[in-house]
């Protein structure tokens, strides 16, 4: 049976970055995939330029820059057909320049990552379905799974990390899953050719019954997603899912200004259930990176940096593990206890911006806000973009200002003031 120091479920952001670090840490690191690449994925595609950095010491950059992919310089923003409101990064303090944000195919972006994380000695297995979890006195010690075949195989190794985003092993062996109750939500994305985008911004249009991201993604392509409260979607009964994501992205005049010299140039992909929340894992052996800790909602598009960066928090831990010989439970908490410190702040600060926008009069608001104060509004794309910690915007102040402001109908809110 083959052995490894660690073995990685899943080939997206989380397990490439995840398998790139450990390597480069010495380790040696087998990945399963069950998909064959290149394979898609529903994603906004934009990559907040928080990510760059990671991207830059993994060494994928450069390769990523030669696909040719747009550069967006912030998002725009229109509140119930109101006229987008376009904010830039701010300028980062050092270099005194606006970052930018990547955006870019995910059926390049995730090929490409699974290629270098194949050149730089990692054993990848496509086509290798995860199945279940060999066990050790309780601790994780391996996986096994199915291959393209159908012939079964098994792996041992000292740590699994899953990276098998929102349908990983973990959660259904272990019953992670967490979600919400209501409504839940359904995206659908499609490639589009001849739209017309004024800047170099992703196109964030909220209205009923959803909201849509739309932005540029190189190649005279443009990703458009929307996402809506899964009641709003009779399930493809009544109407056929392409119907639907043309009726609803055509309801809103601003957005159907854009689209309209377009066409959607592949069949729309969809995905159901976005929002959840993860138990924390039961056992030694194992730690989960990327999708497969939570996710929110897609409207701030930082999954793939929650993802890089939460692996970059893994490696540091398991790098600890090694040395001390270590995967308990208890010792890998750690990093629960890291992420936890340094995406807090973010997480609320994205249920905060979801809740505001599904409330018309209260999101108009903010927008006039923000039309009005140029700082306010870089402040808040700058976090929201990875590039300035969650505090700068998230403070009990704040969040009991904004919940005051709608208890009481005041109109007279200030945002401004009750930001930090
Ligand atoms: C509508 C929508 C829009 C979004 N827009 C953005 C955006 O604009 N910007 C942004 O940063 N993020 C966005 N996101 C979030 C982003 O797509 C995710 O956060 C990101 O893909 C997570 O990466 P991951 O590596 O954890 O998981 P994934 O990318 O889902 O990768 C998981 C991999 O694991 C494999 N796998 C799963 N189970 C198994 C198994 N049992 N055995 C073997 N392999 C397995 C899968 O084949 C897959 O390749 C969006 C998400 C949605 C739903």
């Amino acid at each position: 049976m083959n052995s490894f120091d660690v073995i990685v479920i899943g080939g997206g952001p989380a397990g490439c970055a995840m398998a790139m670090d450990l390597n480069s840490r010495g380790y040696d690191v087998a990945l399963c995939d069950q998909a064959r690449f290149p394979r898609d994925k529903v994603c906004g595609e934009f990559i907040s330029p928080g990510a760059d950095p990671i991207l830059e010491k993994l060494g994928v950059l450069d390769s990523i820059e030669a696909l040719s992919p747009k550069r967006l310089k912030g998002v725009a923003i229109s509140s119930y057909e109101s006229a987008e409101l376009g904010i830039d990064y701010p300028v980062t303090a050092g270099s005194g320049l606006r970052p930018t944000s990547l955006s870019v195919p995910r059926y390049q972006l995730d090929a490409l990552f699974l290629k270098r994380v194949q050149s730089a000695g990692v054993k990848v297995f496509e086509q290798h379905k995860v199945i279940d979890f060999i066990f050790n006195e309780g601790c994780v010690v391996g996986v096994q799974g199915w291959d393209e075949t159908k012939t079964s195989f098994s792996m041992n190794c000292k740590l699994v990390v899953d990276a098998g985003g929102r349908n990983s092993t973990s959660l259904r062996k272990f019953d992670l899953k967490r979600e919400p109750k209501g409504s839940s939500k359904i995206a659908f994305s499609a490639h589009w050719q001849g739209v017309r985008l004024p800047e170099d911004y992703c196109y964030m249009h909220v209205s009923r019954p959803g909201y849509t991201g739309i932005s540029s993604v190189g190649n005279g392509r443009a990703n458009v997603v929307l996402v809506v409260e899964g009641s709003a979607f009779s399930d493809g009964k009544t109407e056929k899912p392409e119907t639907f994501y043309h009726r609803v992205l055509m309801q809103n005049r601003r957005r159907s200004k854009m689209l309209e010299s377009g066409e959607r140039v592949e069949p729309v992909r969809s995905v159901e259930s976005l929002a959840f929340a993860v138990k924390p894992v039961p056992c030694g052996g194992l730690l989960l990176v990327g999708d497969a800790t939570g996710f929110i909602d897609p409207f701030t598009g930082e999954g793939i940096y929650l993802s890089l960066r939460s692996s970059q928090l893994a490696g540091e831990v398991i790098h600890a593990g090694f040395k001390s010989l270590n995967f308990s439970r208890n010792f890998l908490s750690d990093y629960d206890q890291r992420r936890q410190q340094e995406f807090g702040g973010k997480f609320l600060l994205s249920r905060v911006l979801q809740w505001l926008i599904y409330n018309r009069p209260f999101c108009n608001r903010v927008m006039k806000s923000l039309s009005t104060n140029r700082i306010l509004a870089e402040t808040l794309v700058g976090v929201i973009g990875d590039i300035l910690p969650a505090d700068k915007v998230v403070s009990m102040r704040f969040l009991s200002k904004l919940l005051v402001g709608v208890l009481t109908g005041n109109a007279e809110l200030d945002l401004p003031k009750v930001l930090k």
